[in-house]
């Protein structure tokens, strides 16, 4: 199996001169298809950066991505339009549904963007709603639904149009604890199923008991990667034991939540 994903030496400097800052200095990593990472750092380690570079939404200064060995910075604009198009699913940490469409509408729109709804395209968006627990709500709109709900129906938008990579920022930003559990658990599960190859920033360090790996950033740099499911599995259960809230309340508190702003 070859790699879905790759991070070639990527460096990414917002503004010029005495304001240049570099978000993102010389990272490389790749992923395998079936492989679910955990992107995690502080606030401004260059987390959304990097993601949108692997999206195709922002070119690096220095480096390459590569998508299924295929170089992003090789493609012209209209050229990566259409591939990010087929070949990555992303959703952002507002969850950015639009509001006059109906949920089975927001995920089928992926497939009406790539010239691909057919019938069967509409049955899968059915099912998939289907299995994130959402088949009594696919006919209401975002606004008619909960937090939770609207993520896992962004999750379906992510999945829709099977793509090789999936990247989400942030997708339990706005849940309580039980519900983040749930989306992760489900988003992980349909990773492994369908062999995509996924990214999930997050802040909230007890969610990575779901991935296979756990890459941090820290000023731009990777500074760590844990891949021993053991010390995972350590990861979360430290966070789970400081930061354990009831249900229903918010979660860890490291200032992360609003992302930011930096985008
Ligand atoms: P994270 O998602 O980990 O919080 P970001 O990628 O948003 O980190 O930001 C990394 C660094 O880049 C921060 O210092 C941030 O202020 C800066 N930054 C992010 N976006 C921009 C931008 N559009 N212009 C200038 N600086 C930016
Ligand atoms: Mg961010």
């Amino acid at each position: 199996m070859s790699e879905a994903l790759r991070a070639d030496v990527v460096t990414k400097v917002y503004g010029q001169g005495a304001n240049a800052v570099t978000a993102v200095n010389q990272v490389s990593f790749s992923i395998m298809p079936g492989e679910f990472v955990a992107l995690v750092g502080p606030s401004g380690s260059g987390k959304t950066t990097l993601l949108a570079m692997l999206a195709g939404l922002l070119s690096p200064s220095d480096g390459e991505i590569l998508i299924g060995g295929e170089p992003l910075g090789e493609l012209s604009e209209a050229e990566r339009t259409r591939f990010r198009g087929r070949a990555i699913g992303f959703s952002f940490q507002s969850n950015n549904l639009v509001p006059y469409l109906t949920a089975l509408e927001n995920v089928e729109l992926m497939l009406r963007l790539n010239g691909k709804l057919d019938r069967a395209g509409r049955v899968r968006s059915r099912e998939l709603l289907e299995r994130l627990g959402l088949a009594d709500r696919m006919r209401a709109y975002p606004g008619q639904l909960s937090g939770g709900q609207q993520q896992r129906v962004a999750i379906a938008r992510a999945l829709i149009h099977q793509p090789s990579v999936v990247l989400a920022d942030e997708p339990t930003a706005s849940l309580d604890t039980e519900r983040a559990y749930q989306v992760v658990e489900t988003f992980a599960h349909l990773i492994h199923e369908q062999e995509r190859a996924g990214i999930m920033v997050t802040h909230d360090l007890r969610m990575v008991k779901y991935v296979d790996r756990v890459i941090q950033m820290m000023d731009g740099r990777l500074s760590q990667i844990i891949s021993d499911r053991a010390e995972i599995d350590a990861l979360a259960a430290m966070q789970s034991g400081s930061v354990e809230t009831p249900a229903g309340a918010t979660q860890a508190e490291d200032g992360d939540n609003g992302n930011g702003g930096g985008t």
